[in-house]
């Protein structure tokens, strides 16, 4: 699944994601715990989307009820390869690097680029401006291993007894989770 480098890269790579950058993912499992504590639905389960179905159409971000869509993006940094060139982050066309829009894949600037230490970057989610349009879910997939993934976010999510985005979703990929653990879980 490892996108970049030779074999001393690999055990590089490996060496700096075991030592260093877990603690994002484990920021991430922390978020997920407070949100879990706000919301339950009657029967004890709620709305999550199965990022392996789900095929990138966009509706994620027009077909809920909510103004501003419920779901967003996460990056699960267990499979993420910070890359430098990361096709989730950067345009296709972009040969030299920069930061400005331009040069950005994501419309609203949520993903938020950081350099960690050569040649890794970690890219963490700004959830309040990201309106789940999977163009970097999209994109991550294009070289990357696919830790962009779209979830309901159940801070925000009604837990529609039919949700809209569920019954316009081409991937028939959203399924009742229990609220107790609302998340996907990857398999590294
Ligand atoms: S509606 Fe389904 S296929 Fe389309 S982006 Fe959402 S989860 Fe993916
Ligand atoms: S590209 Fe779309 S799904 Fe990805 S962070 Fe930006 S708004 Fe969210
Ligand atoms: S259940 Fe309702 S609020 Fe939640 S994602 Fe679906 S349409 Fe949006």
């Amino acid at each position: 699944m490892n996108t970049t480098g030779s074999g001393d890269d690999h055990t590089t790579r490996r060496e700096f994601l075991r030592n260093g950058l877990r603690v994002g993912g484990l920021t991430g499992a922390g978020v997920m715990a407070g949100v879990m504590s706000h919301r339950s639905s009657a029967d004890d389960t709620v709305w999550q989307i199965d990022p392996r179905k789900c095929l990138c159409c966009s509706r994620c971000a027009t077909s809920c009820v909510l103004e501003m869509s419920a779901v967003k993006c996460v990056n699960w940094f267990p499979i993420c390869g910070y890359c430098d060139m990361c096709t989730g982050y950067f345009m296709p066309q972009v040969v030299d690097k920069g930061t400005g829009a331009d040069f950005q894949l994501c419309p609203t600037g949520a993903i938020l680029r950081k350099f960690v230490q050569d040649p890794y970057y970690e890219y963490t989610l700004d959830e309040s401006l990201c309106i789940g349009c999977s163009k970097c879910v999209d994109g991550c997939r294009v070289f990357g291993n696919g830790s962009f993934h779209l979830q309901v976010r159940h801070d925000r999510c009604l837990n529609c007894n039919e949700c809209a985005i569920a019954k316009a979703c081409p991937g028939d990929a959203f399924y009742r989770a229990p609220a107790k653990d609302p998340y996907f879980h990857f398999t590294t």
